[in-house]
Parts: C-alpha cells; sequence; structure tokens
C-alpha cells in the first residue's frame, strides 16, 4: 500500500453517520456546562459517576442491553445487563454502607478482569467510596506500598492472590480494615480476617440510593505506569465523568449499539476511563477478556464478537505485526468501524498496518493519568497524518511552551506559537476530568502549573504543533537525547527503524559519551522469522542512517528478546539506559514479568 502523508477520511456512506466531521465548528461550540447537560446529574443535585454509567441506564430504555459480556479460556461466556449491573452494584454499596465504610473511604481492588472488579468498582463510587483498581499481578510489595499511600481501609481480591501476596503483608498495612474474597476458580479457601464476598452479596438488598457526591469529591486514585520514575497516586474526582462522556463521543465515536473492546486493565487509568466508565456512560456492549494478550486470540475474538470500535495500545499492535501479516489474513473484520490506541506514541508504521490487516487506519490519541481522559486525538472528524497524535478535542486548550530560566522552584514558561518548534506539551487548566493532587506530594504537584495564575498543566511530554494545529510527539523531557549539540526525540529514531522490516520493536536512549554529550543507542526486538546477526545490525544501521542522517542515527544497536516495558505496556527506556550504564534500577514495581 502506497504511504502516503495524510490518511482522508471519506465519512459520506459511513454507517452509524460519525458524530462529528466539522472540527472547527464543534470545538467553537463546545462549552463543558452544555457537555454536563447530556448527563442525568442526581435526583438531588450533584454527579456520580456510577449513577450515570449505571443507574442512568437502568432506569430506561437500554435496562436489558447488555452492559458487560466477559469471556475467558474455557468458560461460558458471562454477561450483566445494565439493569443487573445495578442491582449488583447496588448489593456491593450496601455491603460497604454495612461494613461502615462510606463517603471518601478508600477501597482498592486487586484481581484480575472478573465481574466482582467491576461491580466493586462501580458500586463504590456509587458509594461514595474512593477506589483503585490495581494490576492483579503486582507482587506484594507495590500491593502494600499503594495501600499504605492511599490509606485503604478495604481490598477487594481473591483467595488466591490474598494467600500468595496479601497475607504475609498484612501488619504493613495498618489502615486496612476489611479485606473482600472472592473465591477464584471454583473452590473457596476461607481465610482468618478476611470476609467472603459471595455472603455479604447474597445477604445485602439491591436497593440503594447513590450517595450525593459532589463535582469537586474524589472518586478514583489511579498510580501512574512508572515509566520514568516511581508512581504517582493522581486523585481524581466525580465530575470527571463529564469528560468522560464527552471524551467517548468525539474520539472514540461510540454509539449505543456499538460492540466495544478497550484492551486494557483497568489497573491503568485507560481501563477505568475508557475500559470501564465511558462505554458504559454511552451504552455501548463491552466485551472484557480475561486472558493475556494472543495473537491468534485477539483476531478471533474482533472477528466471532462482531467488535465494532475498539481501543487498544501501540504495544499490542507491535505484537501483532510481530506475529505477521498472514495470521491477519485468516480473518475478516466487517463489523470494525474505529480503530484507537494510546499509551505510547503510534509510529506511522502501525497506523499503516492498521490500514493493511484490519481494513482501518489506527486512530492515535494522547492523554495521561494526569489528565483523567483523552485530549488530544485523531477522529472521525478529520484527516490523520500518520505518526501525529491529532489535534485537541473540543474542551482542550493545548499548546506548546519553552521554559524560561526560573528564579525559584517553580517553572517560568512562555507559549510558542510558530509552527513546528519543539517545546512541552502544556493545557489549559480546567477541564472537568484534570486531576486534583498527587497523594502526598503536593510540591510535585505544584511544580506541575505555570503560567499566568498558574492555569496552565505542564504535561513532562515534548511536542510540536504544525500549521495545521496538529500535534508530533517528540519524547518525555526525561527521555530526550542531548547529542552534538542536537535534541534526539526518541519516537523519531524508533519510529524510522520500525520501517525495516526486520525490526518489531524499538527503544532508543541517549548513553554518555564525553565528546559528544551522549549517543543514541537502538535497542530491537526483531519479529517472527527473523535472526540477529551482524550483517542484520549493519543493514537496520544503513537503514537508519539514511532515513535520519549520521547525527541522528544510533551509533550502537543492540538485539534483546523484548524490551523491557511496563504493565501498561510501554517501553522502559529509563531501565535500558540503567542496564547500559550499570545503575540502579530504580522503582520496577509496574514491570511487565517482575515480581
Ligand atoms: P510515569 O508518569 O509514572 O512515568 P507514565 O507517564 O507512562 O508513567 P501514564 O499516565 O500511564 O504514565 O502515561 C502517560 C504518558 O504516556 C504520556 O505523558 C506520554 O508520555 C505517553 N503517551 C500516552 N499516549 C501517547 C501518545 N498517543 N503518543 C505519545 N505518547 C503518549
Ligand atoms: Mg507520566
Amino acid at each position: 500500500m502506497e504511504r502516503t502523508t495524510v490518511i482522508h477520511k471519506t465519512p459520506a456512506n459511513l454507517r452509524p453517520a460519525p458524530h462529528w466531521s466539522d472540527f472547527e465548528g464543534a470545538r467553537r461550540n463546545f462549552s463543558w456546562d452544555l457537555a454536563r447537560d447530556a448527563l442525568q446529574g442526581l435526583p438531588g443535585g450533584g454527579i456520580n459517576i456510577g449513577f450515570e454509567a449505571v443507574d442512568r441506564h437502568a432506569g430506561g430504555a437500554l435496562r436489558d442491553r447488555v452492559a458487560l459480556r466477559f469471556v475467558a479460556r474455557n468458560a461460558t461466556p458471562l454477561e450483566l445487563s445494565y439493569a443487573e449491573l445495578a442491582r449488583q452494584t447496588n448489593r456491593f454499596a450496601n455491603v460497604l454502607r454495612s461494613l461502615g465504610v462510606g463517603q471518601g473511604d478508600h477501597l482498592f481492588v486487586l484481581a484480575g478482569r472478573i465481574p466482582e472488579l467491576y461491580v466493586a468498582v462501580l458500586g463504590a463510587l456509587k458509594n461514595g467510596t474512593v477506589v483503585t483498581p490495581m494490576f492483579s499481578a503486582f507482587g506484594p510489595e507495590p500491593i502494600a506500598t499503594r495501600i499504605k499511600l492511599g490509606a485503604g481501609q478495604v481490598l477487594v481480591t481473591t483467595d488466591l492472590i490474598y494467600q500468595r501476596k496479601v497475607k504475609q503483608m498484612r501488619s504493613q498495612m495498618p489502615s486496612l480494615r476489611h479485606v473482600l474474597l472472592v473465591a477464584e476458580d471454583g473452590g473457596f479457601t476461607f481465610e482468618p480476617d478476611t470476609l467472603d464476598l459471595a455472603t455479604l452479596m447474597h445477604e445485602a438488598t439491591d436497593e440503594f440510593t447513590t450517595v450525593s457526591t459532589q463535582a469537586d469529591d474524589p472518586a478514583l486514585l489511579h498510580f501512574t505506569s512508572g515509566t520514568t520514575g516511581t508512581p504517582k497516586g493522581a486523585v481524581h474526582v466525580h465530575g470527571a465523568v463529564v469528560t468522560h462522556h464527552a471524551t467517548g463521543h468525539y474520539a472514540l465515536d461510540l454509539h449505543p449499539d456499538d460492540r466495544y473492546w478497550c484492551t486494557a486493565d483497568p489497573g491503568w487509568v485507560t481501563g477505568t476511563s475508557y475500559g470501564i466508565i465511558a462505554p458504559l456512560l454511552h451504552g455501548v456492549t463491552s466485551l472484557i477478556d480475561r486472558e493475556e494478550f494472543d495473537a491468534e486470540r485477539w483476531y478471533t475474538l474482533l472477528e466471532q464478537e462482531r467488535i465494532t470500535v475498539w481501543y487498544t495500545a501501540p504495544t499490542a499492535i507491535r505484537m501483532l505485526m510481530k506475529a505477521g501479516a498472514d495470521l491477519a489474513r485468516q480473518h475478516h473484520f466487517p463489523a470494525l468501524r474505529f480503530v484507537a490506541s494510546v499509551g505510547e506514541p503510534l509510529n506511522p508504521e502501525a497506523v499503516w498496518w492498521g490500514q493493511e490487516a484490519l481494513g482501518l487506519p489506527i486512530h492515535d490519541n494522547w492523554w495521561q493519568t494526569e489528565t483523567g481522559g483523552i485530549m488530544i486525538a485523531n477522529t472521525p472528524a478529520f484527516d490523520i497524518k500518520p505518526g501525529s497524535m491529532g489535534r485537541p478535542l473540543p474542551g482542550v486548550d493545548a499548546f506548546i511552551v519553552e521554559h524560561l530560566e526560573a528564579q525559584d522552584e517553580a517553572p517560568r514558561v512562555r507559549v510558542i506559537d510558530t509552527p513546528d518548534v519543539e517545546g512541552e506539551l502544556a493545557l489549559k487548566a480546567g477541564w472537568p476530568s484534570m486531576f486534583r493532587g498527587y497523594l502526598n506530594n503536593e510540591a510535585r504537584y505544584r511544580k506541575c502549573f505555570a503560567g499566568p495564575d498558574n492555569a496552565w498543566y505542564l504535561t513532562g511530554d515534548l511536542a510540536r504543533r504544525d500549521a495545521d494545529g496538529y500535534f508530533w510527539f517528540v519524547g518525555r523531557a526525561d527521555d530526550v537525547i542531548k547529542s552534538a549539540g542536537h535534541l534526539i526525540g526518541p519516537f523519531e529514531v524508533e519510529s524510522a527503524l520500525m520501517e525495516h522490516p526486520a525490526v518489531a520493536e524499538a527503544g532508543v536512549i541517549g548513553k554518555p559519551e564525553p565528546v559528544v554529550g551522549e549517543v543514541v543507542k537502538a535497542f530491537i526486538s526483531l519479529k517472527d522469522g527473523y535472526q540477529a546477526s551482524e550483517s542484520l545490525r549493519m543493514d537496520i544501521s544503513a537503514h537508519a542512517r539514511r532515513r535520519l542522517g549520521a547525527a541522528v542515527a544510533p551509533k550502537e544497536i543492540a538485539f534483546l528478546p523484548s524490551l523491557p516495558r511496563t504493565r501498561s505496556g510501554k517501553i522502559m527506556r529509563r531501565l535500558l539506559k540503567a542496564r547500559e550504564l550499570g545503575l540502579p534500577e530504580g522503582d520496577t514495581s509496574t514491570l511487565e514479568g517482575g515480581a
């Protein structure tokens, strides 16, 4: 397929018609107040994420629609309608109430993608209880650290996870008053100092009046991915639901008849904002797969579950690419109409792969744990420039700033208006899902803001904006390489390497060198069917020099079977660097495959 710089949209005959096609007009007419009006609000005033996601539909025309469809290997699918989800979340909220757990208390969930996780998150929200879902694969240490940091009073987990990872750490979590256990896979082993969730649910009634939370009341505590350092706890409020809803509309184009699949685990903010909340807000049916990544399984699910909107991540797309085109060709996806990706820069190669393997380009979008929802996106409303993360959604003001010398700790910045100049990506504060603090780290939170009245949020990412208003990711401020007076963004180098037919993924770091400051070193894992060799290294190196020029192309290339990544799928460049330089690895609590 010819690689053009723009992929044009042909919206005229799409069914259903996309929600929008006039980018400028939609931005002009948008206000967050109007966006809030699309939701119901609580009967006595106030707003609550759980109520909007579940109860609003359970009392209306969508009551019998499947809200969540759980699938697993060797198990019959399990479905929960909106009405059933309302009853179960009411029961769970009553369980919390009977235990004396109320508004502002803090609940953690530690489980695979089982129905109880979803019921607990939504039920806790309805009870005003602040929730943190954690990756079930976390080891004992990261679990205890997070519960301690968040002063968690309640933990919902399974009997097996409790025995393996929590029990021995219990004394280190003095705030933890109740542990509610779910039976995993058939049998159930009761543990002292725990409660059996099924029994409590059975005893509770399914009538519950949602606690009257206000827009600024805390709802969720999410930990960042730990890509650049120790994960930070970002506090989110119930008012965030307005962003969840608006972005589900503008960035994911969710329509009520959609069969939607978000592949992210709720342990990562994507798996909560877009794996639980946004699809329910739009009354769609969400597929939840309990299994881990498997190329053949994922293609089969997309096909057999007739997924219409798919939200995934570059790491998964790269793994599908690695598995080869033949596998993709054995499947057909006539129902699929919109594909989006988040979490890392999406290399142009991957956008094109979507077009070839799925018949649709992939819409990259950008956001962070701190932003709570999608901010910059490729959408149905405008053409894709492969490699760009798109344009700011309605209600989002994004711009590029340059840092000026600061007199004290506080950052001082100036807006760069000229197109195509690199700088830090900043957002005008005030969108509803903006985080309201880093847990126990007020100083760090304050350092994220600058400009007039401290009204600009600094994202820590470097980007540039082109003359058409598209944003291009350059790299994280921490990862940028300084070599012989050049500033080199790892993304550009990695994307060029990915164009080589043998390269499955690439992670690029700056390696200190006395003469030029840093030299570019690339770590590469190869696609299935390719073997590492000196001649392949030279071939990739020659390709990179042709594409990037000698100053930017990697001076060193190393092959690895796979690159270290976070559980949310991000390449951990800081770990590649630490290992290369023999330095301490720092916080590895989110490292995939780690304990
Ligand atoms: P930590 O803050 O702990 O280092 P993290 O920043 O990876 O971890 P997340 O909040 O999960 O934690 O990720 C947000 C970051 O992911 C963004 O700041 C950006 O660097 C990167 N990111 C997300 N989406 C994109 C995208 N579409 N293009 C480029 N980068 C992206
Ligand atoms: Mg971050």
